[in-house]
């Protein structure tokens, strides 16, 4: 089970940007919502705020029913795939994708074979041992998903994951983004500007403008009005 819930959730940047005002959103366990709308709406705030990056200024979040805005990111059972992929240069596949659960101290049995079986379902499994600069951008944003997966959280969080790839590979990605939602039945939360993107993969869209939601609703009696 995994839900979480933004009660009221407000976010005033230093300087006196309001990025997110009072944003409510209901997110059901296995949901696969995506948060659409023009750059500077305030999506990637929102993400990091539920992740933990970004302090919440007021408002509550929950993570199943808990409250979690003063629990640090890496207690908040999630991971966070990036748009710029955020892999570490110096380690191989292999290790970036170990990392996140070395420094929880699994043990590495559990390591290897959590490694190894998220390399085989992204079929990335002959590439552990590259480095990411010898890697391609659709091979890169695998192991960023990767990484992701071998943590096996509750609650997944992209940004904007494909917007570096080129449009064959973005269609790629979007189905097995959402055959990994089946396939995982994992909750997951999603930002994009991309309406085709928020279309083919949501269960839930939220559309955001200024900071504040516009619409919340499916994916098809949202984008079916005139
Ligand atoms: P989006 O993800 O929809 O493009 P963001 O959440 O990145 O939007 O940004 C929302 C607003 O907050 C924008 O006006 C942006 O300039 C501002 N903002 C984002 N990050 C910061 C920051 N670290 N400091 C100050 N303002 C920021
Ligand atoms: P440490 O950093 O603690 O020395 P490593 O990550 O080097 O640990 O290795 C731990 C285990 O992970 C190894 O026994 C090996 O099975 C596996 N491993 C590490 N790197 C790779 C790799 N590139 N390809 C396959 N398996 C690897």
């Amino acid at each position: 089970m995994a839900t979480v819930q933004l009660k009221n959730i407000c976010k005033v940047y230093e300087g006196g940007v309001k990025a997110v005002d009072n944003v409510n959103i209901d997110v059901k366990d296995r949901d696969f919502v995506v948060l659409v709308g023009p750059s500077g709406c305030g999506k990637s705030t929102t993400l990091r705020m539920i992740a933990g990056l970004e302090d919440i200024t007021s408002g509550e979040l929950y993570i199943d029913g808990n409250l979690v805005n003063d629990v640090p990111p890496k207690d908040r059972d999630i991971a966070m795939v990036f748009q710029n992929y955020a892999l570490y240069p110096h380690m191989t596949v292999y290790d970036n994708m170990a990392f996140g659960l070395k420094i929880r101290k699994f043990p590495k049995e559990e390591i290897d074979q959590r490694v190894r079986e998220a390399a085989k379902i992204l079929e990335i499994e002959e590439l552990l041992d590259r480095k990411p600069k010898a890697l391609s951008g659709g091979q890169r944003q695998r192991v960023a998903v990767g990484r992701a997966i071998v943590r096996k959280p509750k609650v997944f969080l992209f940004d904007e994951p494909l917007s570096n790839l080129d449009a064959k590979l973005r269609v790629q990605m979007r189905a097995e983004i959402s055959s990994l939602h089946n396939r995982l039945k994992a909750t997951m939360i999603y930002v994009t500007h991309d309406q085709v993107e928020a279309l083919t993969m949501a269960t839930q869209i939220v559309v955001m403008k200024f900071g504040v939601i516009q619409q919340i609703g499916g994916p098809l009696p949202l984008y079916n009005e005139p």
